[in-house]
């Protein structure tokens, strides 16, 4: 019997797998034992059938010897003739932890550049900018104990009955004991997250942040926090001045009633335990920052924040977008939470890794990226565990981009998709339940993933593959035994001349032992040295902004571009399916999981 964590969604659920296949982990603290269709079909999923098993060069099999020898090449070729920002790498929140860690240490410290972005940029990029605005860390406050003990729930674009499936239940089954408990969901379209509305507000799309604000200017006495915003924020006045719309007004641009409006208003006035749970409808937006502020402006103001049962709450969309993000994985920022444009962050990173050529400006971000790649400035690319030309918009372009670089890596578990027939080299990776290391999920745990089967042939770890290629390049540090030894050094450095300084901080897992790794419990972060793991934060302030107050940020609301007119009247929205996950490259093996929804389908 092996526990484990189901590798689909950021709600992290601890499964448990033995011979008799998976189920639910009734000890892990985010599913107590349940688990969603998918995860209940994880067992489904993990056959050989279309596995890639060895290297192969030009769609020959090669050896590990010759792949990483011809990647190293390619990639010191592309450095020494155009610069470091010549490459670039693009990862996926599927990554572990521990992969993440090494990739980007490859990047930003030895190659020195900046040009890694992951997947997750689509997911929840936003979120962490927005949090960095207010927080000045990027951080989630609350846990999910809070989604049950609140009164007041208020789901904006997110479609959590079917993207967070053991979540949304949680909640439901909170609701059913408590029927008190409010829920309202903000969504242009009737989701089955409705299912547990007491309010439905069908916003116009892309109206969020003038609904946010509008709350925000009707946010008056009783429900503002005074002592709060005076002792632990900063803007207020400015974020009020901005948000200028009287309710009915408010109603009117987002095409919802006035009553309704001022029903969802009136509540969230007066509750207190209010959590605002938010994803890729606030996230994936052109102007999804001001989104997330808009709606983390009303829990300043009320002081509703890192206390029980109140705040805002980002769902994170992958498995590990947060592990991700511990570790640098966007392309604008450092490991461990250390920032790019910060000299003094960047000396520090140097001396921890003893990096000879720390990245020192932003790279390209996922979009750009490609661009820069259908441009020629990209000669070398490595694409891991992700499938970018299904998943990333315009995939015409992306193939024309693919097709142009000189040189492509693709690693993944599968042998073939749309992303594979343009490598160059192509690396078997272990999948899940053949690697070892860990995620975290929404609420900041840290759980493990743990091996139960064999790597089949000769696929390997990617942060093991990727040591390789960084020893082969000449670089040294990357000498790692295992991916314990992967993750006391990312542990290690989260506390490294940090003071407190950075949110992020798990340098109380810095010295675990092989065995203490391998049995180590879901736990939250910070942890640092001496001290016990962190519920909640910032309900005393103590934020990460240099005078360690909040900072409002003054929304002036901007609708989508080519925003449904009079003469276009109609907006293409995307949404997910419920029992399949991403490109459908594991799902797709379960006939069952395409019982559900069986074809693309549009509404209109
Ligand atoms: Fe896996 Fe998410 Fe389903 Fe949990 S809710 S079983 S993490 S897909």
């Amino acid at each position: 019997m092996t526990r484990t964590t189901c590798p689909y969604c950021g709600v992290g659920c601890g499964v448990i797998a033995d011979k008799g296949g998976v189920k639910g982990d009734t000890e892990h603290p985010a599913n107590f034992g349940k688990l969603c269709v998918k995860g209940a079909a994880l067992a489904e999923t993990i056959g050989l059938e279309d596995r890639l098993l060895v290297p192969r060069i030009d769609g020959r099999a090669a050896s590990w010897t010759q792949a990483t020898a011809r990647i190293a090449g390619a990639f010191s070729k592309a450095v020494a003739e155009h610069g470091p920002n010549s490459v670039a790498f693009y990862v996926s929140g599927q990554l572990l932890t521990e992969d993440y860690y090494v990739v980007n240490k490859l990047a930003k410290g030895f190659i020195g550049t900046a040009n890694i972005d992951t997947n997750s940029r689509l997911c929840m990029a936003s979120s962490v900018a927005g949090h960095k605005r207010a927080f000045g860390a990027d951080v989630v406050p609350g846990n999910y104990e809070d989604l049950e003990e609140a009164d007041l729930v208020v789901f904006v674009g997110s479609n959590a009955a079917w993207c967070h499936p053991v979540l949304y239940q949680r909640i439901a089954a909170a609701k059913a004991k408590r029927p008190a408990m409010r829920v309202v969901v903000i969504d242009p379209r009737r989701t089955d997250t409705c299912a547990l509305a007491d309010l439905h507000l069908a916003l116009r799309p892309g109206s969020d942040a003038v609904l946010f604000n509008g709350l925000l200017a009707h946010l008056g006495a009783p429900a503002v926090d005074a002592d709060f915003v005076a002792r632990s924020t900063n803007g207020a006045e400015a974020a009020l001045a901005a948000a200028n719309l009287g309710p009915e007004e408010t109603a009117e641009i987002c095409g919802l009633s006035p009553g309704s409006v001022a029903l969802f208003f009136d509540w969230f006035a007066r509750t207190n335990k209010t959590v605002t749970l938010y994803s890729q409808g606030i996230n994936q937006s052109s102007s999804g920052v001001d989104k997330v502020n808009a709606i983390i402006n009303c829990h300043l103001l009320t002081g509703r924040i890192g206390r029980p049962g109140m705040g805002p709450f980002s769902l994170t969309g992958q498995p590990n977008a947060m592990g991700g993000r511990e570790v640098g994985g966007l392309a604008n920022q450092l490991a461990a939470h250390l920032e790019i444009e910060n000299p003094a962050h960047r000396d520090k990173l140097r001396r921890f890794w003893n990096a000879p050529r720390v990245a020192e400006t932003q790279g390209l971000k996922a979009v750009d990226l490609f661009a820069a790649l259908h441009s020629g400035q990209i000669k070398a690319l490595w694409i891991m565990a992700t499938n970018p030309l299904v998943s990333l918009p315009d995939s015409d372009r992306m193939r024309e981009a693919l097709a142009a670089c000189p040189f492509v890596v693709v690693s993944d578990c599968v042998a073939s998709n749309d992303t594979l027939r343009y490598a160059d080299v192509a690396l078997p990776a272990t999948a899940w339940g053949e690697k070892e290391g860990t995620v975290t999920n929404s609420e900041r745990r840290i759980s493990r993933q743990r091996r139960f089967l064999p790597a089949p042939g000769e696929a390997r770890d990617d942060w093991r593959m990727v040591c390789e290629v960084a020893r082969a390049m000449g670089f040294m540090g990357f000498d790692f035994a295992s991916a314990a030894a992967v993750f006391s050094e990312h542990a290690a450095l989260s506390g490294f001349e940090n003071d407190g300084e950075r949110a992020f901080d798990i340098s109380g897992l810095a010295d675990l032992t092989d065995a203490e790794y391998e049995a180590l419990a879901p736990v939250q972060w910070p942890l640092r040295r001496g001290e016990a793991s962190t519920a909640r934060m910032f309900g005393d302030g103590g934020f990460y902004t240099p005078d360690r107050r909040a900072r409002f940020v003054p929304i002036t609301p901007r609708p989508p571009k080519g925003a449904t007119t009079r003469a276009h009247p109609l907006t293409l929205n995307t949404g997910r399916v419920r029992d399949h996950w991403h490109t459908m490259t594991r799902t797709g093996r379960s006939a069952r999981l395409s019982a559900h929804v069986f074809e693309p389908y549009l509404e209109i």
